[in-house]
C-alpha cells in the first residue's frame, strides 16, 4: 500500500519518520471501519480489509478492476460523473451517495468520498466509502412519516396536496382524466358522544383501511382529508368508474357493520361520499385541480343534504 503523495506532504522526507509514520498511516487504515481504496490509472490498487466486513468482498478480488461491478446500475451514472469531474480537474474532492452490490447480492448505501492525490497521468484517488444504510433508513423513515396521517396511517393533507397536483399535472401531460371521491362519515359527533372518543378512533382507523384496500392502483391515494372525512384521488379514472368504485366503499363501510344508534340513516356506521371527474381540455375557465376538490365537496353536500348513505357525482370540463 501507498499513501505516499500524502504522507510526503505531510511528513517532510526523513526516512525513519517516514516509515514509522507509515506503518502508523497503514495501521490507522487497516483497523479503521470504513473501507479506504486507492485508485490509479482507473484501477483499484489498494483496498482495506474491512471491505469484508462491510460488503463481503475480499479486497484482493478488486484490486486490478474498475470496481462499476460493485455499483447499483442506477448509480452508475453517479459514479461516472464524479469521475469525470475529477479527471478533469474541475474538484479535487467530492462526495458522492450511492447503493453498493454486496458480496451476498443485498444493497447497501455508502458514502463515498474521493480526493484526488495526484494529479498526474494516473490520476491517484483515495476513495473513503462510509455505510450510511441505517442513516438513509432512518432518513426515509423521517420523510414517510412527514407524509402520513399518525391516526389511520392513511396519506396526510400535506401529501394530498403534492400528490393532486401531480397528478393533475399528469392528467394535463397524457390528455386523459382524473377522479376524486370524497367521503365523509355519518354522524360522527354523535358518534364519539354516545361510544367515547376511543372508539372513535378505532372506528376512524377501520373505515380506514377498508377505503385504502379499495385505492391500490400506483395511481391511487387515499388521504385523510380531515377530521373524519378521506379523499381519494383517482388518476386516469372516468366519472362511471370512480362512481363504482365509490359505490363500493359505500357498501364496504356499511358492510362493517359498526354499531351506531345515533345515526340519522342507519343503525351502523356509513359515508356519505361525493365525486368528481375532469377531463384534461384546455379552453376551461375553472381552476384546477381545485375546482375538482370543490366539485366533490359539491357532489357530497349533496350526497348528506339528500339524506346521507349515498353516492352523489359531478362531472366538469377544464384545462
Ligand atoms: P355529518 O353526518 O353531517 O357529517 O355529521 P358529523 O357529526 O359527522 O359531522 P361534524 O362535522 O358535526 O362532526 C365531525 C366529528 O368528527 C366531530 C369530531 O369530534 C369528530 N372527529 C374528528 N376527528 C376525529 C378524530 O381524530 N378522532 C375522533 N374520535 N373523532 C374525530
Ligand atoms: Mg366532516
Ligand atoms: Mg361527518
Amino acid at each position: 500500500m501507498a499513501f505516499r503523495p500524502t504522507l510526503r506532504r505531510l511528513l517532510g522526507r526523513d526516512s525513519a519518520t517516514h516509515k514509522d509514520a507509515e506503518a502508523t498511516f497503514r495501521r490507522v487504515v487497516e483497523h479503521s471501519a470504513d473501507v479506504i481504496c486507492r485508485v490509479a490509472h482507473g484501477q483499484f490498487c489498494y483496498v482495506s480489509p474491512s471491505a469484508l466486513n462491510m460488503f463481503g468482498w475480499e479486497p484482493q478480488a478488486l484490486i486490478g478492476t474498475d470496481g462499476t461491478h460493485t455499483v447499483f446500475e442506477d448509480d452508475r451514472p453517479i459514479i461516472e460523473a464524479m469521475i469525470g469531474r475529477l479527471m478533469s480537474g474541475q474538484q479535487n474532492q467530492t462526495a458522492v451517495q450511492i447503493r453498493v452490490l454486496c458480496g451476498d447480492g443485498s444493497l447497501k448505501w455508502v458514502e463515498t468520498t474521493a480526493r484526488v492525490e495526484a494529479p498526474d497521468l494516473a490520476c491517484e484517488t483515495i476513495l473513503v466509502m462510509r455505510d450510511i444504510t441505517e442513516r438513509k433508513r432512518l432518513e426515509e423513515e423521517l420523510a414517510a412519516m412527514v407524509l402520513q396521517d399518525g391516526l389511520t396511517g392513511l396519506a396526510n393533507r400535506r401529501a394530498f396536496d403534492q400528490n393532486f397536483d401531480r397528478e393533475w399535472k399528469r392528467t394535463l401531460r397524457t390528455g386523459g382524466e382524473m377522479a376524486l371521491v370524497l367521503l365523509d362519515i355519518d354522524n360522527f359527533k354523535e358518534f364519539n358522544d354516545l361510544y367515547g372518543h376511543q372508539a372513535g378512533d378505532n372506528c376512524l382507523r377501520t373505515v380506514a383501511s377498508c377505503i385504502s384496500e379499495l385505492a391500490r392502483r400506483p395511481t391511487d391515494m387515499a388521504c385523510r382529508y380531515g377530521g373524519e372525512e378521506v379523499v381519494v384521488v383517482l388518476g386516469s379514472t372516468s366519472l362511471d368508474a370512480a362512481v363504482s368504485i365509490a359505490a363500493e366503499m359505500r357498501f364496504r363501510v356499511a358492510a362493517l357493520g359498526i354499531p351506531h344508534q345515533g345515526s340519522t340513516c342507519a343503525n351502523h356506521i356509513t359515508v356519505s361520499i361525493g365525486v368528481a371527474a375532469a377531463i384534461a381540455r384546455s379552453g376551461g375557465s375553472m381552476k384546477m385541480p381545485e375546482g375538482l376538490l370543490q366539485a366533490a365537496d359539491h357532489a357530497l353536500y349533496k350526497a348528506k343534504a339528500g339524506g346521507r348513505n349515498r353516492v352523489e357525482q359531478a362531472m366538469l370540463n377544464s384545462a
